[in-house]
């Protein structure tokens, strides 16, 4: 007998490690805003989760909706087709490719194949969150470099190195900020880095850069073996919902992150879909200039509010606002889903996503009276 609740009982079960760890938060999911305010699904705007507002690539849905009928069987548990389609497209060997249960899994793959208790991992100031989650989870010892005008100080982290140093993340851009680190800064930045410490470039965002922007960062995996670089089919690919992405480095740290993986991390709808998306680049191109005119009329409607934003290289932009908690929930309360990121040190600003022609218009126009009000 004991007079701990049950809670206190259970929650000590897990080691100190776990217990610390801030859960994630995501975009509110548009059934569950329904619910809570008695509103319409159809009415409501999801601009909260980055993801994409076209959709799908049409020739991808075909295929799922033909692989419909193998769901009975597992998955290829080596992604060959996929592998294939990624190798080629990157010009990467094969066995250079690790996939992941969406990027978020490649992270958590380096997190466990790399990292044990003691290690220290460097990350910025207003990095993506799940970085630290990771970190934890594996009882390693997060070293967060202040960041400078929402981007990365990469001098920071040369100088926030250790011993202990095992692992750094780099987002390249950044969620939440969208700021992005030229390629000069970074390929001198990785001359600089010390060959036993691993480099975790995340490029969720690389998709919605411009032909000059976009990361060169796969012709230097021969040169900084000690490199790896993540890429995603949630964002551009707008294929959040099936979970893929995957790894791109040295063959023997592949070797390793893939002793980690779950057999069928990736189910085949997504390597179907991820394998038939990376060949619809005409879907891709039409994401690319949606979000630059969406883009433009958001940042150019927020102006004329009077409102500042962080500029953005990804599909989403961080703008300020006065009280942003109430203006979230008002925004919430008008069926307008945005994100919040306290979290992320930034308690001044919510993230909105670029949606739809219409759904940036509704957003500004309830913003506008929200302001007004
Ligand atoms: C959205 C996002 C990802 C992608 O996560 P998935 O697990 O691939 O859906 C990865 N990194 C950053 C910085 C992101 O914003």
């Amino acid at each position: 007998m004991s007079d701990l609740s049950s809670d206190t009982i259970l929650s000590a079960l897990a080691p100190a490690n776990i217990r610390a760890i801030a859960p994630y938060q995501g975009g509110k999911p548009i059934s569950e805003l329904a619910r809570e305010m008695g509103l319409n699904e159809a009415d409501i705007v999801k601009l909260a989760s980055n993801e994409n507002p076209l959709g799908m690539s049409p020739k991808a849905q075909m295929a799922v909706e033909e692989a419909i009928d193998d769901i009975a069987r597992y998955p290829d548990g080596n992604s060959f087709a996929l592998r294939d389609a990624v190798s080629h497209k990157y010009g990467v060997a094969p066995s250079q490719i690790v996939f992941g249960n969406g990027s978020n899994d490649i992270l958590e793959l380096a997190a466990r194949a790399f990292l044990s208790a003691g290690d220290e991992v460097i990350y910025s100031q207003h990095a993506f969150a799940v970085y630290p989650l990771v970190t934890q989870a594996v009882g390693a010892t997060g070293v967060v470099v202040p960041a400078i005008d929402f981007g990365h100080d990469l001098p920071g982290f040369l100088g926030a190195m250790t011993p202990k140093t095992k692992l750094i993340f780099v987002a390249n851009p950044n969620n939440p900020t969208g700021t992005l680190i030229p390629k000069a800064i970074l390929n001198d930045f990785l001359r600089q880095v010390p060959k036993n410490i691993l480099v975790v470039l995340d490029e969720a965002y690389d998709e919605y850069l411009s032909a000059t922007d976009k990361s060169e960062a796969i012709g230097w995996l021969s040169e900084f073996e000690n490199l790896i670089i993540s890429r995603t089919f949630s964002k551009a690919y707008g294929l959040a919902g099936l979970r893929v992405g995957f790894g791109l480095m040295h063959a023997s740290l592949a070797d390793l992150m893939n002793r980690v993986r779950q057999p069928f991390n990736v189910n085949n709808l997504a390597q179907i879909a991820a394998t038939v998306s990376l060949q619809d680049d005409d879907f891709v191109a039409r994401s690319y200039a949606a979000n630059q005119a969406g883009m433009a009329q958001i940042t150019q409607g927020l102006t004329q509010l009077g409102l500042s934003y962080i500029p953005s290289f990804g599909n989403f932009v961080s703008f300020k606002v006065t009280n942003a908690g109430a203006v979230n929930q008002a925004l919430l309360k008008h069926g307008v889903i945005v994100r919040p990121v306290a979290n992320y040190e930034m308690p001044d600003y919510l993230r909105v996503s670029i949606g739809l022609f219409s759904e940036n218009a509704r957003f500004l126009d309830v913003l506008e009276k929200i302001l007004k009000s």
